[in-house]
């Protein structure tokens, strides 16, 4: 990364791996996807080599609702990263989807002070400089 690259970014950026390719491509179209084990017929998330339940490596990926719960947050009043630093104060939450994984993200949409634990939330997107588009979440509000 060059150093115009890192100015131009309004914040962290996750690498693409060998594994996570497919989850990140799928961003692209703002589908929110899940590696499942059809052996354990389980979702496996974060994406990775081996199933932790088999130690089984097909995987297939499947669409997840965005549907979630705030399971567990906090508030970053000082950047977890320089890449962070003109969002604070900003939310780290632990999202429970209904697919049954915990994702960590940020919830964005609200003051960071009312995120808490049990609240409803669903998808939300934000761009990145390369085109892929990063999951977040937001208060579902009927
Ligand atoms: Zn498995």
């Amino acid at each position: 990364m060059t150093a115009d690259q890192g100015a131009a970014r309004r914040r962290f950026e996750p690498e693409v791996t060998e594994h996570t390719q497919p989850f990140w491509d799928a961003t692209r179209d703002r589908r929110l996807v899940i590696q499942w084990c059809p052996g354990c017929n389980a979702p496996v998330w974060y994406p990775r080599e081996t199933c932790p339940g088999c130690l089984g490596s097909e995987y297939e990926w499947r669409e997840s609702t965005g549907s979630g719960t705030v399971d567990a947050v906090t508030v970053m009043h000082r950047p977890g990263s320089p890449g962070m630093a003109e969002m604070v104060p900003y939310t780290v939450a632990m999202i429970e989807l209904a697919e049954g994984v915990r994702m960590m993200s940020n919830v964005v949409g609200c003051e960071p002070y009312e995120v808490a634990p049990g609240m409803a939330v669903r998808l939300t997107w934000e761009t990145l400089s390369d085109g892929r588009n990063l999951p977040l979440f937001e208060p579902a509000r009927p």
